[in-house]
């Protein structure tokens, strides 16, 4: 199991997952990780990996996947409902090292923890399903059908906002389908993967058939996503390293899943329930700091009712706790790292002097007090903000958001859409025709109604459109499924003769 600190007070040492045992990396090097909320406090160290630690894993995955492949699908879901339960009574643990490496705190990691169990049932419930299809063939005497096989090796490249449930939305339909895989986790989020791996650990699955390698994205992920014996890249984070994954992985023909950035929208027309689109703008906007790929970082809101929401939600912000999110007080999390917070405080900057928007709340990093020594930035709102602003158009992907005013619904759905990413929007309305209009018209790959842009449920797809990705889901069986299986199309002649299809067929009805 999995130990922060050792007795000495040193903290731990991680280690790479490589063929069922945990390895040191071969250069030796290693990485210092330490919890946003408080940088005195070193989570552990861990392997700065390279290509050479990536080549042994792949190897190990390599001589696992025979032996995984021929596992009978109801055994391999056997392991994952073993797994899940894993996860099940580990949670608050895992849980509380989530938000000390992450930040988010500790309500949300839990969530976080939780949908990783959601996704490991869920799946494992596939394991007696992974449905093909049969299908009359246009011969007689012969049967036409068609089943889902294995891609082989996946490499899976995840960010660190949700360490544990974007993990488990690769693993475990990527396992239940039969593959082997390797793993490259967030530099900044290691631990939460290394978590869910001693999990699979426990749960006895076999040596190779998962395996983690720690480190950059540079050393470790780049020769991961194009190693030569790799079938499949399954990446999430942002739009620009995406689109590099996706060329590196284009040029040697590998299949390739990309979930990237967003600028998710709410919509708020003057005859919504104010409050509760208060409620969801805030927790929209503010939730994990703004840091999650749904959040709801633009609010297009009807000018009738412009000025009295955005009182509302002033006044709702202020009652925001940002601290520590190991403190059952606290609200809002500290922002991943100083990068992070240099990004988020440049946007602000833009946001005031080149875009020439009305700062209305917030706009300073917190460092006084419990806050000086994590990366804390105020709850921020922009108001009067137009739609080609940079800070409406650009994932900032902190706790900023910009409120925008329209005329109608047109106005607002237009506004909505014109953005180079396509993740979640919703609207508030209690006008069932406008809420369907906008269902309609909005061009994103989720969409709410009366409820802000996150809360996405395992079993419905997950991804979205234009920048977003690259026409990929995860989250439901049958899209993730796709994903990580190919097609296998088989016909069965028992006519006891040569039948030639497209042929013989007119010689039939002819
Ligand atoms: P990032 O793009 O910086 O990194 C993502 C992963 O890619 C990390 O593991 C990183 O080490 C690795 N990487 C970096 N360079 C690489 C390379 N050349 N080759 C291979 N791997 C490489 O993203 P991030 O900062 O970790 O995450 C935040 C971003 O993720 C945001 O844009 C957010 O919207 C997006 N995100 C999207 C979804 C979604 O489902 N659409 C979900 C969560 C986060």
């Amino acid at each position: 199991m999995a130990q922060t600190k050792t007795k000495s007070g040193k903290p731990e040492v991680y280690k790479n997952y490589i063929g069922g045992r945990w390895v040191k990396p071969a250069g030796g090097s290693m990485m210092e990780n330490r919890n946003p909320a408080d940088t005195r406090d070193v989570i552990g160290l861990f392997p700065a990996s390279t290509s050479e630690d990536v080549a042994a894993a792949v190897d190990a995955a390599r001589r696992a996947y025979p032996g995984w492949k021929a596992t009978p699908a109801p055994r391999r879901a056997e392991l994952l409902y073993r797994f899940g339960q894993i996860l099940v009574e580990r949670k608050e643990e895992y849980s509380r090292d989530m938000t000390r490496e992450m930040g988010k705190v500790l309500k949300e990691a839990r969530g976080d923890v939780q949908e990783a169990i959601d996704m490991t049932f869920y799946t494992a419930g596939e394991g007696r399903r992974l449905h093909g299809y049969t299908t009359p063939s246009e011969l007689p005497h012969k049967m036409a059908m068609c089943v889902r096989q294995p891609v082989g090796l996946c490499a899976l490249i995840t960010p660190w906002n949700f360490p544990m449930a974007i993990p488990s939305w690769k693993m475990m339909p990527a396992l239940v389908c039969g593959n082997t895989l390797v793993i490259k986790p967030a530099e900044d989020t290691p631990l939460s993967t290394i978590n869910l791996v001693h999990a699979a650990e426990a749960a006895g699955l076999p040596p190779g058939v998962i395996n983690v390698v720690v480190g950059t994205g540079e050393s470790a992920g780049a020769p991961l996503s194009t190693h030569a014996d790799i079938r499949l890249v399954s990446f999430t984070g942002s739009t620009e390293t995406g689109r590099r994954v996706a060329e590196a992985a284009a040029r040697e023909g590998k299949i390739c899943s990309l979930e990237m950035g967003g600028k998710n929208v709410i919509l708020v027309m003057e005859d919504a329930d104010l409050d509760l689109a208060v409620e969801g703008a805030v927790w929209g906007a503010f939730g994990t700091s703004g840091q999650r790929c749904t959040a709801s970082s633009r609010l297009v809101v009807h000018r009738r009712v412009y000025r009295k929401f955005l009182e509302k939600l002033i006044e709702r912000t202020l009652t925001l706790r940002v601290g520590n999110g190991l403190d059952r007080r606290v609200d809002v999390g500290p922002v991943i790292n100083e990068d992070a917070v240099a990004k988020i405080l440049g946007y602000i900057e833009i946001g005031r002097n080149q875009d020439g928007a009305r700062l209305a709340l917030g706009g300073r990093r917190l460092e006084k007090g419990a806050h000086r020594h994590g990366f804390f930035i105020e709850p921020t709102i922009f108001a009067d903000v137009a739609p080609g602003m940079r800070i409406a158009q650009e994932e900032i992907f902190g706790p900023v958001l910009s409120v925008i005013a329209c005329r109608d619904l047109d106005e607002a759905i237009e506004i909505g859409n014109g953005v180079r990413y396509g993740l979640s929007s919703s609207i508030y309305t209690r006008d069932v025709n406008r809420a369907f209009e906008a269902m309609e018209r909005m061009y994103t790959g989720i969409f709410y109604v009366n409820s802000s842009t996150i809360g996405a449920e395992v079993h419905l797809p997950f991804g979205g459109t234009k920048a977003t990705g690259n026409g990929h889901r995860e989250g439901a069986m049958n899209t993730s499924l796709d994903v990580f299986s190919e097609w296998k199309s088989i016909y069965v002649d028992y006519s006891g003769r040569l039948q030639k299809a497209q042929i013989d067929t007119a010689e039939l009805v002819g």
